[in-house]
């Protein structure tokens, strides 16, 4: 039981610390930066940041101007101790999950990503499978990002290391299903949404979150 804590708080707050650094990735100097409100600015002590319990107590809102930052946060911090819990030994995996977590945000907040990011983790899938390697499904995602980013310029330029990605942990069965979620969900966000471009790397990670979780 106390393991389990000690996983759940160790999840929680690493997804706190990649989405606070996605928040503020394209600063070159977030490193040196503190946490403050993206609205009033006024500096965030260790109380507004305790994962999971700052953002429902304050029901996801700045302590000091009331401004919204959206549920997504303690959710995400929520889920991503869940997940420590239940996939605990499994380093690619929730290596991956905190990196895809991160892009996700930073691709739906400026529609771009540090996606090289995912380049070690692409490598270790090879090295440490986690399932068995399809290598042609491996080649096909690879043509399949290049013609679809190069020619028809229909998908961002971070989206096919992520494809390529999901097709070097995923076997043929749940890299489609993977893709359908992918696809029919954000069909439905640009169907019901405003936007006329829509960030698609959160849709490529939901599925492979649905796949990963179907192969456990
Ligand atoms: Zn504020």
């Amino acid at each position: 039981m106390g393991l389990f804590f000690l996983q759940f708080i160790l999840g929680a707050s690493l997804a706190s610390a990649v989405m606070c650094w996605a928040d503020r990735s394209d600063n070159p100097s977030w490193w040196n930066q503190r946490s403050a409100c993206a609205s009033c600015e006024h500096p965030l002590t260790y109380l507004d940041l305790i994962p999971v319990v700052s953002g429902c107590l304050l029901r996801a809102r700045c302590r000091y101007c009331q401004a919204p930052y959206g549920w997504v946060y303690p959710l995400a911090e929520f889920g991503m101790g869940w997940f420590f819990v239940i996939e605990a030994g499994q380093p690619l995996v929730l290596a991956t999950a905190l990196t895809l977590l991160a892009l996700s945000i930073e691709d739906y907040r400026t529609l771009s990503a540090h996606v090289l990011l995912v380049i070690p983790l692409i490598a270790c899938s090879f090295i440490w499978p986690i399932t068995v390697i399809s290598w042609p499904l491996v080649a096909f995602n690879l043509a399949l990002s290049m013609w679809l980013i190069i020619a028809k310029k229909t998908l961002g330029s971070g989206d096919g290391p992520i494809l390529v990605l999901l097709a070097g942990q995923l076997s043929p069965l749940t890299w489609s299903l993977a893709l359908l979620i992918a696809c029919s969900s954000a069909l439905i966000c640009y169907a019901l949404g405003q936007r006329r471009h829509i960030p698609f790397i959160p849709f490529l990670s939901l599925g492979w979150l649905v796949a990963i979780c179907l192969i456990r």
